[in-house]
């Protein structure tokens, strides 16, 4: 009755969960609305995170490995560093990608409505119109009618409280952003964004500092692993402060001074520091809050998490959610894979195709990478926790400086590692459970054990795939002869 539009499904957001979850809904034959605020679809990952990052990364890598070709008798000089020039390249590798998505979208007739959305109802959004680059709302709205929506709103990162609002406080967007090159940069958070964001500043010239409250950077790796990647990047630091808390921050006309406190008894903090940048890179938080789920029933947590079944159904029964907003990890991977759960559930039902209607997320793993240089990248159980748990692992550990490509490539450093279950029901021919990586590539290769362990191979089957040579992946296979003991020394 009082719609301006009416649809199948109605998908709130257009990242990478929200725009799978249209794509594949529109390609079963629904009729689909996504609603989103930005002028492109692509959400955080295209627009301001997994793309443009690795975009910047890149070229970091690029200009790492050239500065090191003087030892094997190349010399390139000194690099020049143009600034905008490489934020002009950036932005053309996003909107080469947001380009492709809007043509996709039209191709398969999913309507795409720009502005805010939020619930009016349990089968009404009402979007406020948005124009500009700033997201300026256009004083129009509209109401759109669902029959089923998949709620896909992400979310944001987190901003500690007592951050000045200065331009030289920035969130990854901001870093992203690529002004100029500090000086002297405090990553504030040593996880996964933080460090990549590092590693491009300091390539560019930039001095980093990084403090993190836990006893380790890189949560989450395997800390052998991540020894070796500290290692290669200790030159990178001044001062890596762990188990610190950052206390307060102040603008001062020579930069930002920041105050540090110890997160344990015990531990030694410096003095406060003043920096060109600080980058808070301290984690997301979803965007539940923002969307009034309240008025179509949907229940949000605390921290703003909506909670769904394996069917990524929320607790009311025709509304959907997927992506970050449900919860960690916090993954574009792992977005797509529920949003295409969610759209066939969707699809399934209301075509009544009892076998659509079945779809459920019941991945036994989703892979992390961290894409520094080196690349760190694990799936599956971990050696750290299966020490934590008590679970017995047969562990092939195969370091690269046995393998011709690394050392061909000048950079052996690296480590494959493959964990086995050991336990007795077992009998020495245990699955493999986990399994992980640093070195150069080791994100490109991780998808392999991710593979191994849903099809659930065990160490024979790894070992007796046959690997192409000399590559860094037959490092996968070699771990798994080391397992099973039947290593032969390929160089
Ligand atoms: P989002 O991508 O957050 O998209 C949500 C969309 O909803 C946004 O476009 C937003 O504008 C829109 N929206 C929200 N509320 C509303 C509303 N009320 N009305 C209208 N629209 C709304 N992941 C990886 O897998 N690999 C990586 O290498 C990687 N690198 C990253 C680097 C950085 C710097 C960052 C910040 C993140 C990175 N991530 C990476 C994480 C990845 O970006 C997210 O997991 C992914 O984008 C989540 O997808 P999503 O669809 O759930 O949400």
């Amino acid at each position: 009755g009082t719609a301006d539009l009416d649809c199948d499904l109605l998908v709130l957001g257009g990242g990478p969960g929200g725009y799978s979850a249209a794509f594949r809904a529109a390609d079963l034959g629904l009729k689909v609305v996504v609603v989103e605020r930005y002028a492109t679809l692509g959400g955080v990952c295209l627009n301001v995170g997994c793309i443009p990052s690795k975009a910047l990364l890149h070229v970091a890598a690029v200009m790492d490995e050239v500065a090191h070709l003087g030892d094997l008798g190349v010399d390139f000089g000194k690099p020049v560093v143009n600034v905008d020039k490489l934020r002009g390249h950036k932005e053309k590798v996003i909107a080469k990608l947001t380009g492709g998505l809007a043509a996709m979208a039209k191709m398969r007739k999913v309507t795409i409505v720009r502005g805010y959305g939020a619930f009016v109802g349990a089968n009404h959004v009402e979007v406020e119109e948005t124009s500009g680059t700033a997201q300026e709302k256009t004083g129009s709205k509209k109401v759109i009618a669902f029959k089923r929506a998949i709620i896909a709103a992400g979310s944001q990162a987190v901003r500690l409280p007592f951050m000045p609002n200065d331009p030289r406080v920035v969130d990854s967007t901001g870093a992203l952003a690529l002004k100029e090159v500090p000086k002297r940069m405090l990553i504030l958070g040593g996880g996964i964004i933080g460090l990549e964001m590092g590693t491009v500043y300091s390539t560019l010239g930039a001095r980093l500092d990084v403090v993190e409250m836990l006893d380790g950077l890189m949560q989450g790796a395997d800390r052998d692993l991540v020894k070796i990647w500290q290692k290669m990047n200790a030159p990178r630091f001044d001062n890596i402060m762990l188990k610190t808390k950052t206390v307060a921050a102040e603008a001062t006309p020579e930069g930002i001074k920041v105050t540090f406190a110890p997160a344990e008894e015990g531990v030694k903090v410096p003095e406060p520091q003043i920096y060109d940048l600080v980058l808070q890179a301290v984690g997301r938080t979803p965007n539940g809050k923002k969307i009034a789920a309240d008025k179509a029933g949907v229940a949000v947590t605390d921290r703003g998490f909506i909670n769904v079944d394996i069917q990524m159904r929320t607790n009311v029964p025709h509304i959907f959610a997927i992506g970050d907003i449900v919860g960690q990890p916090m993954l574009a991977h792992k977005a797509v894979h529920e949003a295409h759960v969610a759209a066939e559930v969707i699809a399934g039902e209301l075509q009544g195709n009892k076998e659509l209607a079945a779809a459920a997320f019941n991945a036994r793993v989703i892979p992390s990478v961290a894409y520094t240089d080196p690349e760190v990248a694990w799936v599956g159980l971990t050696e750290d926790q299966a020490k934590a748990q008590g679970i017995k692992v047969k562990k092939g550990l195969f370091p690269w400086n046995a393998s011709g490509r690394a050392i061909a490539n000048g950079r052996d450093e690296g480590v494959t590692k493959l964990l086995f279950d050991d336990s007795p029901e077992a009998h020495g021919h245990g699955k493999i459970l986990g399994g992980g990586m640093v070195g150069t590539h080791a994100g490109d290769m991780i998808g392999e054990v991710a593979l191994a362990i849903e099809m659930g191979a065990d160490a024979i089957d790894i070992g007796k795939t046959i690997h192409p040579h000399p590559t860094l992946g037959e490092s996968i296979g070699m771990a798994a002869e080391v397992a099973h003991g039947s290593c032969t020394d390929v160089p």
